[in-house]
């Protein structure tokens, strides 16, 4: 089921006693930038997710497509639960993922080939791969098919759309996954689910917390399966700031 952003309401309050809070990273916690090399980390962020950690009783993770080191390179201070990879890798808790499918350095190798003719910017990921064409918008199509070539050729990856690019990982991680598994922490018993992402990949998720009893905050424009919704990552930051049970600046 589809709610219009007309149709949604700003979230509730945040709170650190009874939510558990799984946040996306581009475009929830910082704005997308031209390059996903580019982006800025408000200067309070990491500080922000500690401070959150803690009084949540640690039951907050990040849930990302980026790489898990890259990830976490961009928070330092932040020591708390983190799947990167799009569920593939994970900190705090045992990784879904042992490994990467075989034809892993080929399919990079592949990737980097392609968007060198193409003019487009690749990424090189853990266990797989994305294509970004926001600096070549005419591309769109021809990144699909390709990508829909290779994921074809190549046994035990999948493609995986994102806002102007199309990534390769290995099929069967997802985030509505990554939270199941994450779920099952005792840290989490009990408390509710919210989630908040902005992108398509993240609609799993957010129905996710909607069956848990929860609740899903989409980011920004488009359509969505979530009931609340925030404008944009500042939005989301006063949100975070403004949690129920939260010590700031002591
Ligand atoms: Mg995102």
């Amino acid at each position: 089921m589809h709610i219009p952003p007309e149709a949604t309401a700003p979230p509730p309050p945040l709170d650190c006693a009874r939510h558990a809070v799984f946040l996306d990273f581009d475009g929830t916690l910082v704005e997308i930038a031209p390059r996903p090399d580019a982006i800025v980390i408000p200067l309070d962020l990491p500080a922000q997710l500690a401070t959150l950690s803690d009084a949540c009783n640690g039951a907050l993770a990040l849930v990302s497509g980026r790489s898990l080191p890259e990830l976490a390179g961009y928070l330092p201070g932040y020591a708390g639960l983190m799947v990167g990879s799009h569920g593939a890798e994970a900190r705090g808790m045992a990784p879904p993922l042992d490994q990467a499918p075989n034809g892993l350095a080929r399919l990079q190798a592949d990737l980097a080939a392609f968007a060198a003719t193409k003019g487009l910017l690749y990424e090189e990921k853990t266990h797989g791969g994305a294509l970004h064409y926001r600096q070549r918008p005419d591309a769109a199509a021809e990144v699909a098919s390709f990508a829909a070539a290779l994921a074809a050729q190549t046994p035990g990856f999948a493609v995986q759309p994102a806002k102007m690019a199309m990534e390769l990982r290995p099929a069967g991680v997802s985030k509505d996954r990554a939270l199941a598994a994450l779920w099952a922490l005792p840290v989490f018993s009990g408390r509710i689910p919210v989630f908040l992402g902005d992108d398509t990949t993240d609609e799993p998720a957010l129905g996710w917390a909607a069956a848990q009893g929860g609740f899903g905050i989409k980011i920004g424009d488009g359509d969505s399966c979530a009931a609340y919704r925030l404008p944009d990552p500042a939005a989301v930051q006063d949100w975070l700031a403004n949690a129920r049970g939260a010590q700031w600046g002591v």
